[in-house]
């Protein structure tokens, strides 16, 4: 045995733990705290420093079951900025629509909050840390390897230069859009329905939207993508664009103009923010390459969040389909390790459950930037409450309510028949999508650049 109560073959430290975590975001810092709370002696790894920076700063209401069994809500009520709903531009007197989050019609919270994700993220791992999980930062997982069914090898390399072993009999992967594993054992495969990257900045003085609608996410299509204002604490607006990769491939250098001159192509945005101030003289980049992963899980591992699967991040689902994932993940991982013959049937339900809301988004999302999803959002009707099902959907309340999901359904139906209608302009968005999930980035597999 060593010092550190690790035994040590050659002269390496070896710890043994029963559950390691790579990643200290949304999460895997879940995932950590639940099998902490079961008792499992749990590893926690980081390769950053909290606070560190990260995008993603809208949450859902469905997020807040989620808190609440976690036992954060107050802690996330205390960091957020309200949500009651998002809007979307429209042909009315005032410009937008809001779809409020109290008229959706299952079972979801009536509003959300808005985060700054360094502040939220550290409050999380920090929640790790309370619930007994041995949660560790600057300690980037190096190298894994699987040896048995429930024996797997972690190589850490700390940032203060020191490296080590971990022995885990279950590994769960939350490394974000580093997919360590999925990457490693070759299961990674890029979406071929729907590319883009983003451009982005946080600005100070940008218009607010009016009275109770001040807290809204606001989302804008243009030509080019889409683009979002996400109200932050201390007076701060998130403002970016996301783009098609063709859009994006225009940009020479990494230059704040560049922000700038696209924000400038949504009239209606860019009056709200022509004179805010760019906080900082900041702006970020990064490919939002939409991916998934053949396989969520195996015998002694599993995928969660990002690092089994990104979607474009449209309708702020990111956060929650990490933790709601991670909260299945947790669940999983504890039957797993006391009844091992049930794991492969626990891991194939997680992963048709998962794929089956990413699968509910990813229509909205592949579709927004066409004329018939536009028209669709820009006059919404409520016919068989269909607008009501898309707000349920924007909540994140695509799991389990069944008369939400039949009326994804039936608004499926008249999405379809929408299209017939007006059937060249349809194919010809149709075609163009699909040529541009195919295009390729030039240079930069980073996931984040700061220009
Ligand atoms: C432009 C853009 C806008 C977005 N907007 C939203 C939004 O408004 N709302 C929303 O919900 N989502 C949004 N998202 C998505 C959101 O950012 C992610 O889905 C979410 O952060 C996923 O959480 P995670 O825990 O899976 O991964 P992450 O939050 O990325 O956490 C992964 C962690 O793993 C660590 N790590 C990686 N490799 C290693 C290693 N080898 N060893 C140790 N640690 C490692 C990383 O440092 C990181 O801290 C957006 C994404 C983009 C790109």
């Amino acid at each position: 045995m060593t010092a550190s109560g690790g035994v040590s073959m050659t002269d390496q430290t070896v710890e043994q733990c029963d559950v390691a975590v790579i990643g200290g975001g949304p999460g895997g810092s879940t995932a950590a705290a639940l099998l902490a709370r079961r008792g499992y002696k749990v590893i926690a790894l980081e390769k950053a420093h909290h606070p560190r920076f990260h995008i993603g700063e809208s949450l859902l209401p469905m997020n807040l079951p989620v808190f609440e069994r976690l036992g954060v809500l107050d802690k996330v009520r205390a960091l957020g900025v309200f949500k009651p709903g998002a809007d979307f531009e429209a042909d009315n007197e005032r410009g937008y629509n809001t779809y409020a989050f109290a008229r959706a019609i299952g079972q979801s919270p009536p509003h959300a909050y808005q985060v700054w994700r360094q502040d939220f993220d550290q409050m999380l791992y920090q929640h790790a840390r309370e619930c007994g999980a041995d949660a560790r930062e600057g300690h980037e997982v190096v190298r894994v390897e699987q040896r048995g069914l429930r024996e797997t090898w972690l190589d850490v390399k700390t940032d203060d230069g020191r490296s080590y072993g971990i022995e885990a009999r279950y590994l769960v992967d939350a490394s974000g859009r580093d997919a360590l594993l999925s990457t490693k054992n070759k299961l990674r495969r890029k979406n071929d329905q729907h590319q883009s990257a983003a451009i982005f900045g946080h600005f100070r003085g940008a218009e607010y939207r009016p009275g109770e609608d001040a807290g809204n996410i606001s989302i804008y299509s243009f030509e080019h993508g889409w683009m979002w204002m996400i109200p932050l604490p201390d007076g701060v607006m998130s403002v970016g664009a996301v783009c098609r990769p063709d859009y994006l491939k225009q940009r020479k250098g990494r230059t704040v103009e560049f922000l700038l001159d696209t924000l400038k192509l949504s009239p209606a945005l860019w009056r709200r923010v022509e004179q805010a101030e760019l906080v900082g003289n900041e702006v970020r980049v990064t490919g939002n390459y939409s991916y998934d992963s053949t396989q969520m899980g195996g015998p002694g591992w599993v995928l969660v969040g990002d690092a089994f699967a990104f979607l474009d991040p449209v309708f702020s689902s990111g956060v929650y389909l990490a933790m709601s994932g991670a909260e299945q993940a947790a669940a999983v991982v504890d039957q797993s390790l006391r009844e091992p013959k049930r794991e492969p049937g626990l891991l194939r339900r997680l992963e048709k459950r998962q794929r089956a809301g990413m699968a509910r988004f990813s229509f909205f999302i592949y579709r927004f930037n066409g004329p018939v999803m536009q028209q669709m959002f820009r006059q919404p009707r409520n016919t068989w409450q269909l607008e009501q099902g898309v707000i349920s959907m924007l909540a994140g309340d695509l799991f389990d309510t069944p008369k939400v999901l039949w009326r994804l359904q039936l608004f499926k139906l008249v999405y379809a028949i929408c299209g017939l209608r007006d059937w060249r302009r349809w194919r010809a968005e149709h075609k163009y999508r699909l040529a541009q999930a195919r295009a390729q980035f030039a240079g930069g597999n980073t996931p984040l650049d700061k220009a």
